[in-house]
This record gives structure tokens, sequence and C-alpha cells, in this order.
């Protein structure tokens, strides 16, 4: 666990490179991540809202999510040095607005303001949207929430719109330093779940998933997911999590998430059938998983993150030098310039997280 406290810094750090090269070229490094993966509805907007502990997703029955929204969650001193005056504890950042947001409703109206923005010409944007909590007592994870997979359209949707969130998902899930978290609804049958093949295609070996069952409480009379549970269906080495979340009844009636959390607490532990494992199901239990699993990836990651880094910077310098002469004010502006200066400063960033967490580790 000391271990890990200890690496832990490294998610920020990664997570600030996500955000760097967001603005730049998203796809030049391969950046540990985790990737919420399902069909339409089967709970991943339920799951994210849990693990934050605060209402901020739009919801609704069509289509909500059209864009990825980058979303990472950062640990927070109390008092707070950013408000030191204030009683605030908790707030949330775009990077696309300068602007605090300390009121969640609005994190969620500015998700619906920009989404729209995004999606402006086309019903789906791989342009993302990158949000940052800052919260007390919360292990620091990044997420990547992706529009739900869907197989039919509805009258007014075009058709395209299957491929294109189908070619999204590959396009994050393809990416080796990404842990597939894959949200699959326990009331529904297994082997159609639309989620898991498209997953199976790119991690053959069920090594970078991590699958959490939804909806446990509203599954079959008679039925149970101990089978999944324990790997006899389609076995995943990272294993799976199930879950409660709140009903779309408890949503209309707005009970808050704390008592979401206490009553799927209760719904285990007095569970017949999981009571026995009521430590290993619900939210909390998936969060700190999730963390380790996180931070484990991303000690593994770190050699070849940081090969990745020195050999980008050397391209640039390379090319920087070819330009060397007259017109080598118009470069401080370009690209390559900006993508060296950016690599020197995280590789040293990283280099010197990395020299201080394991000094303090080993
Ligand atoms: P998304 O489309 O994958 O983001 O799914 P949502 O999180 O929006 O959930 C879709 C619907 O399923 C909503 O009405 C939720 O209230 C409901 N739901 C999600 N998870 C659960 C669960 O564990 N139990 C119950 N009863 N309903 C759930
Ligand atoms: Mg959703």
């Amino acid at each position: 666990m000391e271990h890990n406290k200890n690496f832990s810094s490294l998610v920020s750090v990664i997570g600030k490179m996500q955000l760097d090269f967001l603005r730049n070229d998203p796809t030049l490094l391969n950046l540990p991540q985790i990737v919420v993966v399902g069909g339409q509805s089967s709970g991943k907007s339920s799951v994210l809202e849990n693990i934050v502990g605060k209402d901020f997703l739009p919801r609704g029955n069509n289509m909500v999510t059209r864009c990825p929204l980058i979303l990472h969650i950062q640990r927070v001193a109390i008092p707070n040095p950013e408000f030191p005056n204030e009683n605030v504890t908790e707030w949330a950042v775009f990077s696309h607005l300068d602007k605090t947001f300390t009121n969640f409703n609005d994190v969620k109206k500015e998700i619906e303001r920009f989404t729209n923005i995004l999606t402006e010409n086309n019903p789906i944007s791989s342009q993302p949207i990158d949000l940052t909590f800052y919260l007390p007592n919360v292990p620091e994870l990044t997420l990547v929430d992706l529009p739900g997979l869907i197989q039919l359209t509805t009258q007014n949707q075009p058709k395209q719109i299957i491929e294109e969130i189908e070619n999204l998902v590959k396009k994050y899930i393809s990416q080796e330093n990404s842990i597939i978290l894959a949200v699959i609804p326990a009331n529904q049958d297994f082997a159609v779940n639309q989620a898991m093949k498209v997953i199976t295609e790119f991690d053959k070996t069920g090594d970078r998933t991590i699958g959490v069952l939804t909806k446990i409480d509203i599954m079959d009379q008679g039925t149970h997911a101990l089978d999944i549970l324990n790997g006899k269906v389609h076995p995943l080495k990272l294993g799976y999590i199930p879950v409660v979340n709140r009903s779309q009844k408890n949503i209309k009636e707005k009970v808050p998430i704390e008592k979401a959390l206490a009553k799927e607490k209760m719904f285990f532990e007095e569970s017949k059938i999981y009571r026995n494992i009521s430590e290993k199901c619900g939210t909390p239990y998936l969060t700190q998983r999730l963390s380790s699993v996180l931070i484990e990836h991303i000690k593994k990651s770190l050699p070849s993150l940081l090969t990745q880094i020195r050999k980008e910077k050397q391209n640039c310098e390379e090319q920087l030098k070819q330009f060397e002469g007259p017109d080598s004010m118009s470069l401080i502006e370009s690209k390559e310039k900006l993508c060296m200066i950016l690599m020197h400063k995280f590789t040293q960033e990283l280099t010197s997280t990395i020299n201080g967490d394991s000094n303090k580790v080993q």
C-alpha cells in the first residue's frame, strides 16, 4: 500500500502529460489510462459518477455521451492551499476554459454545452473534453468515458454512427497502454454482449481488461453472477467486480450518491449469494482496484514511455537543426519547437518523479 502511495504522484504526472499532448497531438504518445467501454445504457455514467462520488454527467435516454470525456481525478489536501480563505474543498476545471467550477451541476451543463459545440457538424466527435476533479480523500485516476456502443440507430440518427462509435472505441482500446474497464449489465445475456466482443478483438488474452457487472440488483430471480465473477464464463486476468448503481427511479427521485453507496454496501452484505465475497463487491472496492491496477500499469509502462519520449525529443531536435538559419524565427511558433519543449519538460519531470519515488520505495 505504502508502495502505491508513493507512486500515485505518477498518475498526476501522466495526467498532466495527457493534457499537454491533447492540445498538440493526442496520438503522439501511448499514455496509460483507463478506458470505459460498454453498450448504451449499460451503466457507464452511473459507474463513473459513483467513482467520483458526484452527480456531474448529463443523463438521458438517447445518446448523451457523443465525444470522449477524459476525466482526471486528483487528490487535494484540506485545508486547501488554492482557496485559503474560503471553505472550498472540492472543485473541477476543464482544459478548454479558464474557470473553476465548485458547483457540479454547472460541470454537467458545461459538458452538455461543449458536447453540442464539438458535435455541431457530426453527431459523434473524436475530439475529447478534458475535465479534472480536485477532491479530498480519493485515489488519483485517469478515466476516459466513451460513447456507448449501439447496434441500431433511431429514426433521426444517421446509420454511420454505429460504425463511428465502434471506431472511436477501437482507437482507444487498441492502445496497448490502455486498461479497459468493460461495463457489462448483469441482467443481460453475457454471450451477446457487444462490448466484450469488440474488446476481445484487441485484448485476446484478457490481460488488460477489468470487468464491472452492473445491475446486479435487477437480475432475473433465481439467477446470479457468480459464474462470471469466478471466471467460468469469460475469464479476465484482472477479474470482475459487481456493483449496484442507482436505478432510473432513484435518479428521478434525486437519491444522493452517498445514500446510494450505503444501499449498495447493504445489498452485498445482506445478499445470500454475495455476502461471503461482499468485501470484493461494490464501488469502493472497484475504485481501490482501479487505482492499484493503474499504478501497477504505469510502473510497468515507464521504461517504454521514457524511450518513446526520448525518441520523439530526438526526432524534434533533428528536425529543428535542419531548419536553423534565417528562417528559424518562424519556427519558434512551430509545432516541432513546442513539442520539443514539452518533451524536454516532461522527460525531466518524469525522471525526477521516478528517481524520487524509487528512492522512497526501495
Ligand atoms: P450509460 O448509457 O452506459 O452511461 O448508462 P447509465 O449509467 O446512464 O444507466 C442507464 C440506466 O440504467 C439508468 O436508468 C440507470 O439508472 C440504470 N442503471 C445503471 N446501473 C444500474 C444498476 O446497477 N442497478 C439499477 N437498478 N439500475 C441501473
Ligand atoms: Mg452515459
